[in-house]
């Protein structure tokens, strides 16, 4: 084990999981620094942060105009750009949600820096161009989600038999809901995840199976994969966190109690596996029986729509990160039901003629695009 301390920067640092990758600092401290942090709101969390954790540098969107240009005792206002290109900084973690990960990935990537993936928009929407970036300039995308991640700890030391993916799905809050039960379901209940606790956006996708579907797509790109090798399995209990099945027949699985804060800590001190005493360890006895069932589709109409349009090249599948990402703020904020968030996503798919896409600005256009091609739909002005 090599003891090099770490410089990471943390972009999205008062969300999920950059609250958690901070606790694994603090476990850390002599492994892991945090160069720069990030956020786009909550801006009394990310001043305690940068209080305790006094990084080089900070951004926060909506801080007063006089911060902006100011600092936070040591640490200094800065770009995206800055942040994830300094010279301390080996690893950039995307912690937010949505497509604002999208150009520091790049930056970072332009730069030789590996990128731990927690936001999975990015890779979505634009897989094909962040895995050129990345093998252009010899810099790696570490998955943080724990499924990728789990199949990321199966294929260690394994060269290339890969033969096929098995992604694990919860199958969410609504899971055995009949369509007119699913009508009812408000905000409050859908936020409710079964074994998982994360941010809104994430949860409703859990819920729906979008993301799911975007896990697919994340998995195809940066295990360089055909759609044909990878199949969801609903594993309700969340303890086996995806499994790899190589061409002798032998199957891998990751197993762990359901904590983000296990596949966070592998991405960040990879390739060491360290004790850490905050994690609870799995216990076969108490956790009894591990149940597959296979994906309803019927059930989730946005997992089929998300493997549908996602697997596209062009523009196809920022329109459809873009659609998601209105159609679920639209039900949290009570504009339309559950229900109707596949209904409108496919609206705004089938509306959007695909073109050619090189650019992050082309992908984060398209993106933009879906947002307010959703809100069309369901007019708001
Ligand atoms: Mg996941």
């Amino acid at each position: 084990m090599d003891n090099r301390l770490i410089g990471i920067t943390l972009l999205g640092s008062t969300g999920s999981i950059g609250t958690q990758t901070l606790d694994i600092v603090r476990r850390f401290p002599d492994r892991i620094k945090v160069v720069g942090l990030s956020a786009l709101n909550s801006t009394d969390l990310l001043t305690s942060q940068i209080e305790e954790f006094k990084p080089k540098f900070f951004n926060c969107s909506n801080l007063s105009s006089q911060l902006k240009n100011g600092m936070i005792g040591e640490s200094k206002y800065c770009s995206y750009e800055d942040m994830v290109t300094d010279k301390e900084v080996d690893l950039v973690v995307t912690a937010t949600v949505g497509d604002v990960a999208l150009l520091p990935t790049v930056y970072a990537l332009k730069a030789g820096k590996n990128v731990a993936l927690a936001n999975k928009e990015s890779i979505v929407m634009a897989g094909e161009m962040l895995m050129k970036i990345a093998s252009d300039n010899n810099a790696k995308l570490l998955p943080v989600d724990s499924e990728p991640n789990a199949i990321w700890q199966c294929l260690r030391g394994e060269n290339k038999s890969l033969f096929k993916l098995f992604i694990t799905a919860s199958g969410g809050a609504m899971r055995g809901m009949s369509d007119e039960e699913k009508k009812k379901i408000t905000p409050e209940l859908a936020l409710k995840h079964p074994t998982w606790t994360m941010g809104p956006k994430i949860t409703i996708d859990s819920a729906t199976l979008m993301n799911k579907a975007f896990e697919v797509i994340e998995a195809k790109w940066l295990f360089d994969v055909a759609w044909e090798q990878i199949e969801v399995v609903i594993h309700p209990q969340s303890i086996i966190h995806s499994m790899v099945e190589f061409d002798d027949g032998s199957v891998k699985a990751q197993i762990s109690p359901p904590d983000m804060k296990l596949p966070i800590q592998y991405a960040l001190l990879y390739p060491d596996r360290i004790f850490n005493p905050d994690l609870v360890r799995f216990n076969p006895v108490q956790t009894g029986s591990l149940t597959f069932e296979p994906v309803d589709v019927n059930q989730y109409p946005c997992f089929s729509l998300g493997l549908d349009y996602g697997s596209r090249l062009g523009t196809l599948p920022a329109v459809l990160c873009g659609a998601d990402e209105m159609a679920v703020e639209s039900f949290l904020n009570g504009s339309i039901n559950f229900s109707d968030i596949p209904i409108v996503i496919k609206g705004a798919l089938e509306a959007h003629t695909s073109l050619s896409a090189k650019t992050p600005e082309d992908y984060l256009k398209a993106a933009a695009w879906g947002r307010n091609k959703i809100k069309e739909i369901i007019n708001i002005k």
